[in-house]
Parts: structure tokens; C-alpha cells; sequence
């Protein structure tokens, strides 16, 4: 980015910019440098911070103050989740019920569980990119002690209904323990712990223009699963390690700032989304491969140009997007295929992440781009 003046960012699923209120509030968390464990009153400052921050995210999901626990990043939060479900239930029930396009950092444990053993039921989406309520239902027995199924999908936007998926479950079995990657749909789409009906739910800082390296997990009062990191017992014993404050105070700030605008925001996206696919439905060449879902995430394909080679392209003008997954470095995501994405268009697929600041003019000028692209790139291919 050195030297270059124009900057449009439209990879925020990957990871987002901090917001004034967020830099402020980490530069003053440095400030507040007491162990949030120490008797005296700088540690008791430091503590009570923290605790005004949990309080902050505690509201913004209609939880208990005392439910959220503070991690490093989402991906904890779900290893923390997965293997805690293992070790409470897992020695009596086997079955594991997810779906087949997690984020890795769900993706990942769950495989694990099941080199360890455990039945491992994926749940793919169907031509309309949907896992109805009824197929995850389905696919619960009494063996079953965990289900795990995003909000939002990080490469699609797809939005899965969750809360009639676990509410169901929750009917008919009790006991089976719900999870909920919410990453990708925290302060971006309205949802509160009793509408998703989850038991447990990961949180990243990142995503919300807070710093990367914290994260949270909510888990709901009277589930007791047993932490992942042991060792000086804070965060009520549930997560040792001592709470990185000024981290913990700009995801709060970060929070605090979106309260009362995930609706105006949301409005705000989807009219720019709405623009991107109406323009891309007039271009020659762009298909839009999945919108509907979260006005934040759209995947386009732009035919005969690989992904790679135009986000380079792109990134020479300033214009950043990301091919799939950020996450998964450049390789071919499985995730894509199963969304049904036709083979000669998977290597083509281009991730446009907006924010609540994204406009309809960066999106003419991303397409504008696109469309130089496959002038200048196509009589180079032949
Ligand atoms: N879950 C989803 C849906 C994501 O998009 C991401 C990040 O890309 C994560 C989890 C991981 O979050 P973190 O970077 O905080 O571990």
C-alpha cells in the first residue's frame, strides 16, 4: 500500500480496519497496565475495565455479563467449545451433527474429534445454498452430543437459520449441547443468545473493526464444559492467561460504537450490495454466485480470468478483495463447490467484503477495473 493514494477495501470479511474508538481505546488500555488479577487498585482498575467491556458485548447478544469469557480470537473460542463439548459428553455419545461449509476453525476440531473417534455428520447446503432446520433435525439421535453450525458463511454470506435449527433440537433432545460461530454475523445482523437457542457462541474482534487477537465465548449459564487453557484460573477458571486489557477494551469500544446501528448499517450494505449485483447482472462476463444472504459478503466470478490473477490486478489499483477464503491462503476452497458453484467458474470466484462505509461509487470503481481486467488480460491470453 506504500506511496499509493487510493485505497478501496473490500476484504472486511477477512479482516477489518479499527475504528477511531477502538485505536483510542487500546492506546488507553496500555495506559492501564494492572494485572486484572492483582488485590490492589491498579489491579482492581484493570479488572473492573475488563468487566465494563463484558458487560458491553453481554448486552449487545441479550446475554448474562457472567456468560461471556474473553479468548484470543474466535478460533479458541471454537476449539475451547468443541473439545469442552467433547470432554463433557463425549466418552458417552459419539455423534457430532455440522455442516459441511464451516470456517476451519470449527472445520479443523471437528475433524479431530472424529480421528478420535466420534461420527461425524456434515451437512451440505442445497441449490438455494439452505441446511433447513428439519435436515439438521434429522440428522440428530440420541448419540449425539454436539451440533455446531455457523450464522453467516464466511465465503458466501449465506445466513443459515440457526435458531430454528437449535430450537427444534433443543425440543427433542435436550442435552445436545449448540454451537454457533457467529463471527461473520456479530454487529452485523440482529440476533440475541435466545433467538439462535445456542448453549455456546464464538466471537472475533477482528471482523468488527475492533483489533485482531481477542475474541470471546458465550456459554450459556448451567452448561458446564471444562476449559481448554489451564493454569492461573482467570476468567472465572474457564480461561487462564492473563486478560490482555487494552485488546479487551477495544473490542468494547468497537462494540459500543455499533450498538443502535446494526439496522442502519445493515440497510446501508444492502443498498450497495443491491447496486453490485444489479451491475454486474448489465457487465458481460460477472456472475454473481451467491447474494441474499448477508449484505456484507458477495461472491462474483468473473469468467475466464482465475481469481488470483485479477486480485493482483486489482491490488495494483488499490482495490483489495480476496479470492474465497483470506483463511485459506490462496488454495482452492472446498467450500465454494459446495454451493453448488459450476467447475468453470471455481477458480474465478472473488470475494467482494463490504463495510458499513463501503459505497456504491467504490463498488463502480472495483467494476470498472473488472472490466479493464478483461480487456487487458484476455489479449494477453491469447
Ligand atoms: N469463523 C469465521 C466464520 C470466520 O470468518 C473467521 C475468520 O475468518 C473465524 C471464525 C476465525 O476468527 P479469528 O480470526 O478470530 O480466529
Amino acid at each position: 500500500m506504500k506511496g499509493m493514494t487510493l485505497v478501496i477495501y473490500l476484504d472486511n470479511a477477512a479482516t477489518t480496519k479499527p475504528c477511531k474508538e477502538a485505536v483510542d481505546a487500546v492506546i488507553n488500555g496500555l495506559e492501564h497496565y494492572g494485572n486484572p488479577s492483582s488485590l490492589h487498585s491498579l489491579g482492581l482498575e484493570a479488572e473492573n475495565l475488563v468487566n465494563k467491556q463484558r458487560e458491553i458485548i453481554a448486552a449487545a447478544i441479550g446475554a448474562k455479563e457472567k456468560e461471556i469469557f474473553f479468548t484470543s480470537c474466535a478460533t479458541e473460542s471454537s476449539n475451547t467449545a468443541i473439545f469442552g463439548a467433547y470432554a463433557y459428553q463425549g466418552k458417552r455419545k459419539h455423534r457430532v451433527v455440522t455442516t459441511a461449509v464451516e470456517h476451519p476453525s470449527v472445520a479443523n476440531p471437528i475433524g479431530k474429534l472424529e480421528q478420535l473417534g466420534c461420527e461425524v455428520i456434515r451437512l451440505s447446503p442445497d441449490e438455494n445454498g439452505q441446511i433447513s432446520p428439519k435436515a439438521v433435525l434429522e440428522a440428530v439421535n440420541d448419540d449425539t452430543f454436539l451440533v455446531s453450525m455457523m450464522l453467516v458463511n464466511n465465503e458466501t454470506g449465506a445466513v443459515f437459520d440457526v435458531g430454528s435449527a437449535f430450537s427444534m433440537i433443543k425440543k427433542k433432545y435436550p442435552r445436545v449441547l449448540t454451537h454457533c460461530d457467529c463471527v461473520q454475523g456479530f454487529m452485523k445482523l440482529p440476533f440475541t443468545v435466545k433467538k439462535l437457542n445456542a448453549d455456546m457462541i464464538s466471537l472475533s474482534g477482528h471482523k468488527i473493526y475492533a483489533p485482531k487477537g481477542i475474541g470471546a465465548l458465550y456459554v450459556k449459564s448451567g452448561v458446564h464444559i471444562p476449559p481448554l487453557l489451564l493454569g492461573g484460573g482467570q476468567e472465572s477458571s474457564f480461561r487462564s492467561g492473563t486478560e490482555c486489557v487494552p485488546l479487551i477494551l477495544g473490542f468494547g469500544a468497537a462494540v459500543e460504537a455499533l450498538c443502535g446501528k446494526v439496522e442502519e448499517n445493515y440497510a446501508k450494505a444492502k443498498a450497495v450490495q443491491d447496486h453490485l449485483v444489479e451491475k454486474c447482472a448489465r457487465s458481460g462476463g460477472i456472475t454473481v454466485i451467491f447474494s441474499g444472504g448477508s449484505p456484507y459478503i458477495t461472491s462474483i466470478a468473473v469468467q475466464g480470468l482465475k481469481s488470483e490473477v485479477l486480485l493482483h490486478f486489482l491490488e495494483e489499483k488499490g482495490i483489495y478483495v480476496s479470492s474465497g477464503s483470506a483463511c485459506s491462503k490462496g488454495k482452492k476452497s472446498p467450500v465454494i463447490k459446495e454451493f453448488h458453484v459450476p467447475e468453470d467458474l471455481s477458480d474465478s470466484v472473488l470475494r467482494i467484503s463490504i463495510s458499513a462505509e463501503t459505497t456504491a461509487q467504490d463498488i463502480d470503481t472495483l467494476l470498472e477495473a473488472v472490466t479493464e481486467a478483461q480487456g487487458r488480460l484476455a489479449r494477453i491470453k491469447k
